[in-house]
């Protein structure tokens, strides 16, 4: 922390020490699993400074909203609930309402909360968490609107405190911002170009992480696979993954997300060859037609992402895949839609993450043409999830009677069930103990379902 760092914390613990009771900050995160990083950092920041972090919006003196810019139908929740906050403000004067993550960066976001909701009074750039402090100094000092670190492109403090918000999982960024601009998306936008942090940083971190005694460690990236690009000394992602792999202890790695334009047979090998690495692949498809890909700016086709499944299906039966996939892309016809059909169908995901075609302002596919109208679209997600749900039960039919292991994240103690997911992250739910909750557990299959393997736990992994 620099002088001017140090005298802004001061000047902000001063501030606090007036109050009647012990300062208290409620950070709410939403969005993709970067922005739930950002957030650990963001309630790092405030505890150091000297609150207590509640989830209780009543109870708290700082309310930061750390949302995401995706999906307009998310943006619109989010101006909601800031809207629900005003009897808060009227009530608690000092209450201090800030807005941060990547729906902070856009110009018309900002526009209306200086219009419509002028009890917002903070608003900070996308990943700037380092600028906090200052911007809450200045809403201490009484400045009615502050607009700290818009359009921050460096990296973060390697020395920002977290508060992490699981015991023993936690997710790591290895770098942040994209290059890729796909027609559609609005993150080159606001997360800005792309940007590694080095690999003894992350290096040091996933070591502190696995000492601690974390099990899941997932790396965080936009494009994973342009990992190491412009670093002084540049290295690929599997070399980073091999390098993090020789670490010792009981832990898996995961990581997110691969863009198949990138992804390639040596990251396969690298997963394979490794003692930590998951062996699932979040690649997200988009669409399953050459057309629709091209006009979503892509940069490959059908057929070359499904040559990298058959290469990772060819080394081992058992890799799990996932995927993101837009349905109502502006020039996506019924036929388009039947070759992402046939894809899925082809490709036999574990899981599918799916989103109906948000126009977001600014990017291209916004000027695009809709020809299809919203019944159409609506009908073909439906279609979609239906093909799904049944292509998920028949996978996870095919586990029964087998042994797994599984890392057991939670316990209803209603059902006594443990549920989780297994080393190729298919959810499970089995029979077991509280105690085993943080655990790697064997797991012996003796049911299917379309959300999740279930059975019963043998024994704790040797
Ligand atoms: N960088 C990651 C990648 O390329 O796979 C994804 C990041 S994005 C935050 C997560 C997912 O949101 C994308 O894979 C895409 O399916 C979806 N998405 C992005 N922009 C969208 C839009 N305008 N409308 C609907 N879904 C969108
Ligand atoms: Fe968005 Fe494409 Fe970048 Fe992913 S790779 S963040 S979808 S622009």
């Amino acid at each position: 922390m620099n002088g001017s760092a140090r005298n802004t914390a001061e000047a902000i613990r001063a501030v606090l020490a007036d109050f009647p009771h012990p300062p208290r900050a409620l950070v709410q995160s939403f969005g993709c699993q970067l922005n739930f990083c950002d957030g650990e950092k963001y309630k790092g920041i405030l505890a150091d400074l000297g609150y207590e972090l509640t989830e209780d919006p009543e109870q708290a003196d700082v309310i930061l909203y750390n949302a995401c810019a995706v999906r307009a139908h998310a943006e619109s929740r989010v101006i909601g609930r800031l809207g629900a906050l005003k009897p808060l403000k009227e009530r608690n004067p000092r209450l201090v309402i800030g807005l941060c993550g990547c729906m902070a960066e856009e110009d018309e976001v900002r526009a209306l909360l200086r219009r419509s909701y002028p009890y917002v009074s903070l608003v900070l750039g996308a990943g700037a968490m380092e600028r906090l402090p200052q911007a809450l100094l200045a809403a201490y000092q009484g400045q009615k609107h502050t607009e700290e670190g818009l359009g921050f492109s460096g990296l973060p403090d390697e020395s920002l405190p977290t508060v992490r918000d699981g015991a023993f999982q936690a997710s790591v960024p290895v770098m942040y911002g994209c290059n890729n601009f796909c027609t559609y998306c609005i993150v080159p936008y606001v997360r800005g170009r792309e940007r590694s942090r080095t690999p003894e940083a992350i290096e040091n971190e996933v070591r502190e992480l696995v000492r601690s005694g974390c099990r899941e460690i997932l790396l965080l990236g936009q494009n994973v696979n342009s990992y190491g690009r412009g670093l002084s000394e540049e290295i690929s992602f599997p070399a980073l993954l091999r390098r993090l792999d020789a670490i010792d202890g009981d832990y898996f790695i995961r990581f997110m997300s691969s863009h198949p334009k990138d992804a390639t047979e040596e990251l396969i090998d690298t997963m394979l060859a490794s003692r930590h690495i998951e062996h699932h692949l979040h690649l997200p498809v988009q669409s399953g037609s050459d057309a629709v890909l091209k006009a979503m700016n892509r940069h490959y086709t059908a057929e070359k992402y499904l040559s990298l499944i058959d290469y990772a299906r060819s080394k081992s039966a058992d890799f799990a895949f996932s995927s993101d996939l837009i349905v109502g892309f502006p020039t996506e016809t019924d036929a388009d839609f039947q070759q992402t059909l046939s894809l899925i169908r082809r490709v036999r995901y574990d899981n599918l993450y799916t989103f109906i075609y948000s126009p977001r302002s600014g990017t291209p596919a916004a000027e695009m043409e809709q020809v299809s109208t919203e019944e159409e679209i609506s009908g073909r997600m439906r279609v979609l999830l239906e093909t799904q749900r049944e292509i998920t039960e028949r996978c996870n039919q095919d586990f029964i009677g087998r042994e797994t292991v599984m890392l057991a994240e939670k316990y209803d103690a209603e059902k006594g069930m443990l549920t989780g997911r297994t080393r190729a992250c298919r959810n499970a739910a089995v029979k077991g103990h509280p105690e085993l909750v943080g655990q790697f557990v064997r797991v012996r299959i003796t049911g299917a379902k379309s959300w999740a393997l279930t059975g019963e736990a043998v024994r704790e992994k040797e």
